[in-house]
């Protein structure tokens, strides 16, 4: 058996069983991978206290290299972001942004970066201010989505290569069309307004420190998240479950 000992954040945690659980993680050294916690619901167990989804902790395991499930032995909440927890809203943000990373990333492939900026994502969510949590997921999502490779063209018409604010944002063809490409290929997309566009590129050029304080949850963030929400299912090829319990708490 192989030991692995790193720092992970937990994506998911399901029912497996009586007594175990099946907890899906997410690290810079190992990439996505699972492990049963045994007897984590027993009555007189404490084992692997706090390991509830989006904490990140120390875990160590048995994990065979090309295994994508092995069985947890340590684990050591290490940041548990005690604020998100008590806020709906912050909660279904860390929610949609870790699903994004289950469903979005391979099994154990490492990604150090994509470690380091969902880390700093989830810190971000625990500390930022009311008012600017839509922008800083949308910021979150484009900027784990070029992490994982495949982030949209948001400079230069996808189609003809000419700059383009942006007419049509297409999915399938991966980025901005402009206004003389935009009607030969209405297949896969949507509308977008110059405005949401040059939103999209703030977030996908800058990093949050930068863009924070001039962030806010206004009318074009709304118009921004629906646009990258809409991409994300059509990559992922699933509809987020997640993006519902996150509008059912901003009441959108
Ligand atoms: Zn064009």
């Amino acid at each position: 058996m192989a030991l692995i000992d790193t720092n992970a954040i937990v994506l998911k945690s399901v029912d497996s069983g009586e007594t175990s659980r099946r907890l899906t993680f997410f690290s810079g050294e190992v990439g996505r991978f699972s492990l049963v916690a045994r007897g984590v619901k027993s009555k007189s167990g404490r084992a692997h206290a706090g390991l509830e989804p989006y904490v990140i902790a120390r875990v160590s395991a048995n994990l065979k290299p090309d295994a994508d499930l092995g069985t947890l032995s340590r684990s050591e909440v290490v940041e548990r972001f005690a604020h998100f927890r008590k806020d709906l809203t912050r909660l279904a943000a860390a929610g949609v942004f870790c699903e994004t990373l289950d469903r979005g990333t391979q099994p154990r492939l490492a990604n150090p970066r994509l470690y380091e900026y969902a880390a700093g994502f989830l810190r971000a969510l625990d500390s930022e201010a009311d008012g600017k949590i839509v922008f800083l997921l949308s910021h979150a999502l484009l900027r784990a989505a070029q992490a994982m490779g495949f982030a949209p063209e948001l400079h230069a018409c996808v189609s003809c290569g000419v700059a383009t604010n942006g007419r049509w944002f297409d999915f399938a063809a991966g980025g901005l069309l402009c206004s003389r490409c935009c009607p030969q290929s209405r297949a896969t997309g949507m509308p977008m307004e110059a405005e949401v566009a040059a939103l999209m590129r703030v977030c996908a050029t800058r990093p949050w420190a930068q863009v924070r304080v001039a962030a806010d949850d206004g009318p074009e963030t709304a118009a921004l998240f629906t646009a990258l929400v809409r991409w994300l299912s059509h990559h992922l090829e699933c509809e987020l479950k997640s993006v519902r319990f996150l509008r059912s708490a901003l009441k959108l």
